[in-house]
């Protein structure tokens, strides 16, 4: 570690500024956000520092700065030297007597002559995160706020607040730091946390305070339910996408951070459960033919969770609403009067169009897409295809690759011309990800011979022609020129 990060407290305390440019001025911005008592001295100065200064917020010295300035009589000894003179000789002599007198200096941009360094800096007061790359590059540092600041809501600051008002309270009420620890990650993760994002203070404040009875009547050796609790859980079903972590939504990312439990399918990729919290728990609910957990047993598993006040996620392939049962479930939590939410995700259609480079539209000939289940012949049987067969419309169909025979007779039957292009994609935007190229004419026996196994997705119409294995080395593709 080159540098040793600390948060100084300049609260009415004194800072020299020597500089009086734009540069000098954004420093100056910056501490007196912080509530520093500011001295510039600068040879020439910026308007808006003169304006300050008129205004009693700074005080100036219009002249050359020299090394005996920081302990002149009429000026107080600064906590915190910056040099933003854009003059290095000028700099170098600040550097050397702020090193002199154990001050620490900070020169802009010139790593060599500072002690300390000022760091990219997100705002969420209380909270700050300061990121510094050690002088090696400031323009990634930026960056890399950049990043954070999109992973980090503006609740940030007021659930910081929202702890801190309650923090003597939990003091006095819960005697243990393991009992208290609980209470502060459920009271910054948990219902009322979603309440002071929602800017339902006194709602949160309630739950806060209904927790505490609870947890102080547990500490006690209490057994049996204290009125009006246990604390309300929440299920949010949380679309995973395809299965490639980047294709998760920075919402549902958030929403994993925060859960207790996850309870999972078979399509939530391991890269995605990855990023849930260590400590949270896992269930695998993977529903494979024939076995896994029923879907009544899943539902009764959300209810459970949510009752015992967890924050439960329901963390489902692709798009919950989509051949998700996510219907089922918030029957479920409606009638069992659970609070839910729902965030969406990338669907497996639209994920296997983007990977296999096919557009599920175009504007020139194909004016829709249809998405369907096709592991029932019954259901295939009802649906009309007169749109695929116009090559009007692209038809994806899922969960079909044990009744491809079936689709294809259907299609057939329907009218679809036998060379339509097919693409078959399975496992869509994952490692393992293969496209076989095909036609309806020939898609069960292509799929049969590459073997191609569930999850995959069947694209019909002109689109799959322009399925990646044309145009794309690098993609796993075993494509089969039958057009
Ligand atoms: N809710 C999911 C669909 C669940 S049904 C969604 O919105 O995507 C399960 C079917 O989805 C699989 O049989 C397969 O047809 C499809 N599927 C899910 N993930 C897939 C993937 N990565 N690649 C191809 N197909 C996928």
């Amino acid at each position: 570690m080159r540098y040793f990060p600390l948060f100084l407290d300049l609260d009415g305390r004194d800072v020299l500024v020597i500089g009086g440019g734009a540069v000098a001025l954004r420093k100056v911005e910056t501490l007196r956000l912080a509530g520093a008592r500011v001295t510039v001295i600068a040879e020439s100065l910026h308007e808006a520092l003169r304006a300050l200064a008129a205004r009693g917020g700074i005080s100036l010295h219009e002249r050359r700065f020299e090394s005996r300035d920081i302990e002149a009589p009429g000026l107080a000894r600064p906590r915190l030297i910056i040099a933003a003179t854009g003059d290095r000789d000028v700099n170098a002599v600040a550097a050397r007597a702020a090193d002199a007198a154990g001050i620490p200096c900070n020169v802009v941009d010139d790593r060599e002559l500072s002690t300390c360094l000022m760091p990219a800096i997100i705002d969420r007061s209380p909270v700050q995160i300061a990121i510094s790359t050690g002088g090696a590059s400031p323009v990634f540092a930026r960056l890399i706020r950049e990043r954070l600041e999109a992973l980090l809501d503006e609740s940030l600051g007021p659930l910081a607040q929202f702890a801190e008002r309650w923090r003597a309270t939990a003091r006095k009420v819960l005697a243990s730091v393991g009992a208290r620890r609980r209470y502060f990650s459920w009271l910054l993760t948990g219902p009322a946390a979603h309440a002071i994002r929602d800017g339902r203070r006194a709602e949160a404040d309630r739950l806060a305070t209904r927790e505490l009875a609870r947890l102080r009547h547990r500490a006690n050796g209490g057994t049996g339910r204290v009125a009006d609790s246990p604390a309300a859980g929440h299920v949010s079903l949380v679309g995973a996408g395809p299965g490639d972590p980047g294709l998760l939504t920075l919402k549902g990312l958030r929403t994993l951070q925060e859960a207790d439990v996850v309870i999972h399918d078979r399509l939530a990729s391991a890269g995605v459960l990855e990023l849930a919290r260590r400590d949270a728990e896992r269930i695998d609910v993977g529903k494979r033919p024939g076995a896994g957990t029923s879907q009544d047993a899943i539902n009764a598993l959300l209810v459970e969770h949510a009752l015992r006040g967890r924050r439960v996620v329901r963390l489902k392939g692709g798009d919950p609403f989509l051949f998700g049962r996510g219907g089922e479930e918030i029957d479920a939590l409606r009638a069992a009067g659970i609070s839910f939410d729902i965030v969406p995700g990338i669907t497996a259609a639209v994920a296997a169009g983007a990977s296999a480079a096919i557009p599920l539209t175009d504007r020139r000939h194909v004016h829709a897409v249809r998405l369907i289940t096709g592991n029932d012949p019954a259901v295939l049987g009802a649906f009309d295809f007169s749109d695929v067969a116009a090559g009007r419309e692209t038809l994806a169909v899922y969960m079909g690759v044990a009744q491809l025979p079936a689709l294809r007779a259907r299609l057939l039957a329907a009218g679809v011309p036998p060379a339509m292009p097919v693409a078959l994609i399975e496992n869509a935007s994952r490692a393992e990800q293969r496209v076989v190229s095909t036609t309806v004419d020939d898609l069960a026996m292509a799929a049969d011979r590459h073997r191609i196994a569930s999850p995959a997705i069947t694209l019909a119409g002109f689109v799959a022609a322009s399925a990646a294995a044309r145009w794309h080395p690098d993609l796993k593709s075993a494509a089969d020129r039958s057009i």
